[in-house]
């Protein structure tokens, strides 16, 4: 810190001194620490300081920031140019293996890079910058460098922003709403459950989408704290409609069910408990996860799948086809319905392939003793289409969209649960 303050004066007193900081963060290092321990990690990060050293100048300094995080200063330079060949080099010795105790250990880092300029006045504040563009490298995919432009901390305030209003949310709850989307049975044509859909209504922005949100609900955390509110939410509501509304298939309702969620150490006892707060019967409670999250940890994973499904909860797995796992965990899984993703509905009939995807996806279910919901149903020939495929279960815009519980509650009263949706 000393060393870029002692820069930043030159920038001030020499008019077209130039220098340059790095911020270098390893992109596996977790895992490196996890699998071979804290012996081997303190190991790979002494490996991976000497490489930096072999492509700097003497006069260049490398420190270790924290954790796995190295910061470069590269002091007296003509143009980013030179700053950019370091972050070239350093990806290049980075790429290579390190062998460590006779383990082979692969690892690379996302660099981000700031060029001095003459309103610095802090060390601090050109380190925020390269931490931003390092971020921003991370989030293109790792293994890569990013040169800080004033645009990037325009994005990262802005998230920063959401994250505060998403937290302000979170402790007045009154934000958060939950939306309803029928499910269908393509052979009876009747609505058999919903979908429970989080909806935020941000007091200044109106309307914002899960999918802008959930993203930074999980990386933050927050989204267990969401997640309990959006199952407690939906339990109470249906249990309710059972009572207003009785018959004898009870309406079922699925909610989505984050990867951090299934990770927490008492999952189990939380679903369980606020099953029986709210009256809810386990049986008309499924849970959607993603295969992705599945596969990040199978182990526990496993364990916690079997335990809900032993209490009568049904497992789904949502936007099937999309994750890039493999398909034997399948049949290991106790997992009652697969819910192919909307993309390979959306495109049934123009083409071929995903028609074939689609059967494929049927047939396999079928074949391991599960149902199949499609995702996305929007038009009559998509629906014809999945019918011929002997798809159980259908959603989408064709039969009803996402709606409020008023009118859901509409719905129910006018007795349109047994209505045939199939037909127009
Ligand atoms: P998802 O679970 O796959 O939910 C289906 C999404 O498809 C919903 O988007 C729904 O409104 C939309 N959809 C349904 N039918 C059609 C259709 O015919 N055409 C088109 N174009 N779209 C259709 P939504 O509500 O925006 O939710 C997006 C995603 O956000 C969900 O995908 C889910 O992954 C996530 N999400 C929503 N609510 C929650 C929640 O409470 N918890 C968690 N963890 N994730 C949630
Ligand atoms: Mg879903
Ligand atoms: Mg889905």
């Amino acid at each position: 810190m000393e060393r870029v303050q002692q820069a930043i004066e030159r920038t001030k007193q020499q008019n077209n001194y130039l220098f340059a900081v790095l911020f270098l963060d390893l992109d596996r290092f977790k895992v490196v620490n996890d699998s071979l321990g804290h012996l081997l990690g303190n190991q790979l990060l002494i490996a991976i300081s000497h490489r930096l050293k072999s492509v700097l100048r003497t006069g260049d300094i490398v420190a270790r920031f924290g954790g796995d995080e190295f910061t470069i200063l590269i002091e007296d330079i003509e143009d980013i140019d030179i700053a950019i060949q370091v972050a070239e080099r350093i990806k290049k010795v980075l790429a290579l293996p390190f062998e460590l105790n006779e383990h082979l250990v692969f690892t690379n880092a996302s660099i981000g890079i700031a060029l001095s300029k003459p309103d610095y006045e802090q060390s601090a504040h050109i380190l925020r910058d390269a931490d931003v563009a390092m971020y921003r490298a991370k989030s293109l995919g790792k293994a890569r460098y990013e040169v800080f432009d004033q645009k990037m901390y325009e994005g990262a305030s802005l998230l920063l922003e959401l994250e505060t209003a998403l937290r302000n949310a979170l402790l007045k709850q009154k934000e958060f709403r939950l939306n309803y989307q029928p499910i269908i049975s393509l052979i009876t044509g009747k609505i058999i459950g919903f979908e429970a859909l989080i909806r935020w209504y941000h007091p200044k922005r109106g309307l914002i989408s899960p999918q802008d949100f959930i993203p930074l609900a999980e990386e933050t955390g927050m989204i267990v704290s969401i997640g309990q509110w959006v199952l407690f939410e939906a339990c109470q509501q249906m249990h309710r409609w059972h009572q207003k509304f009785p018959s004898s298939l009870p309406l079922t309702i699925s909610v989505n069910f984050s990867g951090k969620q299934i990770t927490q150490p008492d999952v189990f006892k939380q679903v369980k408990h606020i099953l029986q707060e709210t009256g809810l019967k386990p049986c008309s409670l499924k849970l959607e996860i993603t295969e992705t999250l599945l596969m990040d940890n199978f182990e526990l994973a496993t364990t916690v799948l079997s335990q809900l499904t032993e209490l009568n909860v049904e497992m789904h797995i949502d936007d099937f086809g999309t994750g890039y796992s493999s398909l034997s965990y399948l049949h290991r899984l106790p997992i009652k319905t697969l819910k192919i993703d909307r993309s390979f509905v959306t495109n049934i009939g123009s083409r071929g392939e995903n028609l074939e995807i689609v059967r494929a996806i049927v047939t396999l279910a079928h074949n391991l003793n599960m149902s199949v919901t499609a995702e996305g149903i929007e038009t009559v020939e998509q629906l014809a289409q999945l019918k011929a495929l002997q798809c159980d279960y259908g959603q989408g815009y064709f039969f009803l969209r996402p709606m409020e519980s008023a009118e859901v509650e509409m719905l129910l009263a006018a007795n349109l649960c047994s209505k045939n949706f199939l037909k127009r």
